[in-house]
């Protein structure tokens, strides 16, 4: 029964979170955070510290050490075929090796002998630059359990973030043998496969097991290393496929056989970064700062700002601790730049509305309340400034007086109220008579109004009075007690004088003020110019 329309006017609370938001957006949709974001991301590792390695994976590198004892690489076959043989001994649960055995050579028999010996052998699959398969040779291919697909999405920073579970059908090395470990050893649970896998990187690369291909095929290192670990084999050596960081060691390059290491890391610990949906963290970013934008909207700045950094701060503390709990819940940059961005607009939103007001009350002060022209203050503001000047420069100024006549009867016949309507019409016939800049109208009191007209002389104010006169019989407001006219009619006084210093701009008042009387005295309904006589 109530029902009430909605006050549209309070939405405007919501005006600056919503434009916070579109700029937002927009930024978002350019990719202008993203470097930021790479930033944040390494930042919220490197606050989260680092986590131990697990132990059931060891990486076996080709290494510069390797290279140097064993000869230039490429290798033949023959040392993995030892490496294997070496292996066999220690008993690893299975030995993956990041390479893809393209090419067929004469000892590849042998290699895929100790795979099949050994029988939990995985290698590597890619793609090549145009995206045709780059396999294992048949052999090899055959000999392995099975292949999986090394294909990384790199960012501009060298971290890889994330890695597809599977493309084209073949899983990534590392969930393969998660699979293979799974099923023969010990049970993994598999993630979503439909979704990018977010890498959780441990620590510093030189904090897991990783041990020298020469020092292993050497017997350097015990065999017990090995027993019951997932062995990666892979180049370390720097310059062959070192381009890959991590977000502990910005500036070292890395090997992408470290990538599956912690891949593998991060599916036996159960450990991949969880992650919202993008769609629903930017909606949820957006509710949060309009709700933000709602708050602090009557703040002072000083809390405004200080919220700010709070907020900033409280971004990047929940960040960490999420990240402590393997969640990655928010974009950190772009959550700060969003509230950053939102503050700054309800800050400039407030300045402006607070400079409306001010010049609103400002106007409000020198205005008058029913006729909307202005008012006695700043008439007498105005006056006092333009009787200097005039004095200053010595030129002329005019000033007229004008009242309505009987308007007590007027009100008597036709009530308060149309008196003021009265006063109001009359008001404008006055302000529209008048055409220089200079020149002001205003309300001098009950049914009286003055005119300023600066640098004019007798001759001119007299023509304005006359048209004011005018313009205001041709209103034709209807006046029956009026004894003068059957219309609302003005009696006026004029003056003119070039000021001097020592006369007071009162006399100036007075003097258009006894041309009034006199007009109304010849009876009414006309103008009298009053001679200036100096006091
Ligand atoms: P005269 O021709 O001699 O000027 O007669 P008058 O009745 O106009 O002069 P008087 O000064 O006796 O009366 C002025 C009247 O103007 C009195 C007052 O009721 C009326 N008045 C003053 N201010 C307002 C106003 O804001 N609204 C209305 N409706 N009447 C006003
Ligand atoms: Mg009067
Ligand atoms: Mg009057």
């Amino acid at each position: 029964m109530n029902w009430q329309f909605p006050n549209w006017r309070n939405l405007s609370w919501l005006l600056p979170g919503s434009i916070a938001s579109l700029i937002f957006l927009l930024i978002l949709k350019l990719g202008i955070l993203n470097p930021l974001e790479r930033l944040a991301y390494i930042s919220l590792f490197q606050l989260r510290g680092e986590i131990p390695w697990s132990q059931q994976v060891v990486v076996i590198g080709i290494d510069d050490a390797s290279i140097q004892q064993l000869g230039r690489f490429p290798w033949p076959r023959q040392q993995y075929t030892t490496l294997l043989q070496q292996l066999s001994t220690a008993k690893p649960n299975l030995v993956v090796f990041d390479m893809v055995f393209s090419e067929t050579t004469g000892a590849d028999p042998q290699l895929a002998q100790a795979m099949q010996q050994h029988g939990l052998v995985v290698i590597a699959q890619a793609w090549d630059y145009q995206g045709k398969p780059w396999l294992p040779t048949t052999k090899l291919q055959a000999a392995a359990i099975d292949t999986g697909h090394i294909s990384k999405s790199q960012d501009a920073d060298g971290i890889t973030r994330q890695i597809s579970p599977q493309i084209q059908g073949i899983p990534a090395l590392g969930l393969i043998t998660g699979q293979i470990y799974s099923s023969t050893w010990e049970h993994v649970h598999i993630p979503n496969l439909n979704e990018p896998l977010w890498l959780n990187y441990p620590g510093k690369i030189r904090h897991a097991s990783v041990y020298s291909f020469a020092d292993v095929v050497q017997g350097k290192i015990p065999a017990q290393t090995f027993k019951d670990k997932i062995v990666l084999v892979g180049v370390t050596a720097i310059g062959i496929d070192s381009v890959n960081s991590t977000p502990f060691e910005r500036d070292s390059r890395f090997s992408g056989v470290y990538l599956h290491a912690v891949f593998i890391n991060n599916l036996l610990q159960q450990n991949f970064l969880r992650r919202f949906q993008p769609e629903s963290l930017i909606i949820l970013l957006v509710l949060i700062n309009i709700s933000w934008s709602l708050v602090i909207t009557r703040w002072h700045l000083h809390w405004q700002l200080l919220g700010w950094l709070g907020g900033c701060l409280g971004y990047l503390v929940v960040g960490v601790f999420a990240l402590k709990l393997g969640y990655w819940l928010l974009p950190v940059a772009s959550a700060m730049i969003f509230l950053s961005l939102t503050t700054v607009v309800v800050i400039i939103n407030q300045q402006f509305q607070q400079a409306i007001a001010i010049q609103y009350l400002k106007r409000q002060i020198n205005i008058d309340g029913l006729t909307q022209i202005a008012n006695r203050r700043c008439f007498n503001e105005y006056f006092h400034q333009e009787w200097r000047r005039a004095a200053r420069e010595q030129t002329l100024l005019s000033l007229i007086i004008c009242d309505v006549d009987f308007f007590k009867k007027y009100n008597d016949s036709y009530g308060h109220q149309a008196g003021d309507i009265c006063l109001q019409q009359v008001a404008q016939a006055l302000q529209q008579s008048i055409k220089r800049p200079a020149d002001l109208v205003a309300r001098y009191g009950g049914e009286e109004f003055v005119v300023i007209l600066p640098n004019t002389n007798a001759q001119g104010a007299i023509h304005i009075a006359e048209i004011m006169r005018t313009n205001v019989k041709a209103l034709e407001i209807p006046h029956i007690a009026s004894e003068v006219s059957e219309y609302v009619s003005l009696s006026i006084g004029i003056a003119t004088t070039i000021p001097d210093h020592q006369d007071s701009e009162k006399t100036l008042i007075e003097t258009a003020d006894q041309g009034l009387y006199t007009a109304k005295q010849k009876g009414r309904d006309q103008i009298v110019f009053q001679e200036w006589r100096s006091p």
